[in-house]
């Protein structure tokens, strides 16, 4: 697989890359440019390069489905121009925006760039073309570069028009397509958790958040690569249920039921033994632990202290962990306890290689300051359970091999 950092010739060249600008922001304020910044590195490699360097990305959803008028407001409120503005700050040159998604007004903005100069088009999803990987909508996209680097790896998992139908084409017509730095770095490490050798066992899996439905597909996979795999968060309950036990009004999947057990007798989950129950979701004024049934107006919220110190324990033997999912509802300082006990377990590891994919999963670990001890946080929560799921397969960067 073709690196941005080997690729050649260069100067003069049009190249467009797909970089993951989707970053939460309200009214033209971005809350949080951690995307933007983990794009410099490629777009720095480029514009060194003498690149003429073209940008896209989507941001948040438009839904063409619904009304005009509905559309409209979804493209107003995922308008990509300040994010231009901020790339500009960071990467200390002026940022052109193209509010154009097609046509003359675009075509016309890349043609006049100069080398080791940047162009950010609008949110790709203003086209209706592609999310459905539109064949001409492609075409007329690849027709605008020379070349092409992914460097959306949050994107990946998904054969867009912008993730898979320009590299395609530009592949076919013998240009060079490559992958970039994030990109780079999300493959090494995943494939690390992906095809593990006899050197990296014990592997450990920690899974938790919110529905096991989510997570069928990962479970099911994990379960094949894995010596075991902790359960926590609210999917601990279906399995609960699935085990015959009470659960009181803590939420569970009752069409998961029979997959839960069958994949309870695989022999190798792990399930919490105590809980931290509250008699109200919003406004806990009765919080307890309690071991074996949860009892009717009670919900499970986390894991409890023996269920922390058994998983703490599991975990201090891993070579290998990949987590996935809160223990609890760590967004409240009350239930915090189970995901801190699993991050620190993580943390104390020496020799280990330490994986979160999942983006709430990522958030806890920043939140309760364990994001730096891990050995990989990935930018991309879907894709890198997807790339899990299919065996270190990804549409998006299976194209460019
Ligand atoms: P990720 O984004 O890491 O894949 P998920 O989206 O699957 O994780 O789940 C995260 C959410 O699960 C969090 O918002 C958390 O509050 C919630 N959660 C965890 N445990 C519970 C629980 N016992 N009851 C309700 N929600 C829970
Ligand atoms: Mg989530």
């Amino acid at each position: 697989m073709l690196l941005v950092k080997d690729m050649k010739d260069l100067k003069g060249k049009r190249v467009i890359v797909r970089v993951d600008f989707n970053v939460p922001q309200k009214g033209g304020v971005i809350s949080d440019d951690n995307r933007i910044v983990a794009a410099l590195p490629t777009i720095r490699e480029l514009i060194g390069k003498g690149a003429r360097v073209v940008l896209m990305s989507h941001l948040g959803k438009v839904k063409h489905k619904e009304a005009p008028e509905v559309v409209e407001e979804q493209k107003k409120k995922n308008n990509m121009a300040p994010v231009a503005v901020r790339l500009g700050e960071l990467l200390g040159q002026p940022v052109k925006f193209c509010p154009a998604t097609r046509g003359e007004e675009l075509k016309e903005a890349v043609a006049n760039l100069k080398d080791g100069e940047v162009l950010l088009m609008q949110n790709t999803r203003y086209e209706k073309g592609e999310e459905k990987n539109d064949p001409e909508l492609s075409k007329e996209w690849a027709s605008l570069g020379d070349a092409f680097v992914m460097d959306a790896f949050g994107s990946a998992h998904r054969a867009h028009a912008s993730t898979y139908g320009i590299p395609e084409i530009l592949k076919g017509e013998g240009k060079q397509v490559a992958i970039g730095y994030l990109v780079e770095k999300e493959v090494v490490s995943l494939e690390k958790v992906v095809n593990v050798p006899a050197s990296g066992h014990p592997y450990v899996a920690i899974l938790g958040g919110f529905k096991v439905s989510d997570k069928i597909k990962v479970i099911d996979s994990l379960l094949k690569k894995c010596d075991k795999v902790i359960i926590g968060g609210a999917m601990a309950y279906t399995f609960a249920v699935a085990l015959g036990k009470k659960v009181g009004n803590s939420p569970f999947e009752a069409d998961q039921v029979e997959y839960a057990k069958r994949m309870y007798e695989t022999g190798k989950i792990l399930l919490p033994v105590d809980a931290v129950v509250a008699n109200d979701f919003e406004n806990p004024t009765d919080i307890r632990t309690i071991e074996g049934d949860i009892p009717e107006g009670f919900q499970g919220m986390d894991i409890g202290p023996k269920t922390r110190e058994i998983y703490a324990k599991e975990i201090s033997k891993a070579k290998t962990v990949f987590w996935n999912g809160p223990m609890g509802v760590f967004e409240r300082d009350e239930f915090t306890a189970g995901t801190v006990a699993v991050c620190k377990a993580c943390a104390e590891l020496k020799d280990a290689f330490t994986v979160i994919g999942g983006g709430d999963s990522a958030s806890a670990a920043k939140k309760l300051g364990f994001k730096e001890k891990f050995s990989h946080v990935s930018t991309g929560g879907g894709a890198s359970l997807e790339m899990i799921e299919n065996d270190g397969h990804l549409p998006g960067i299976d194209v460019i091999k």
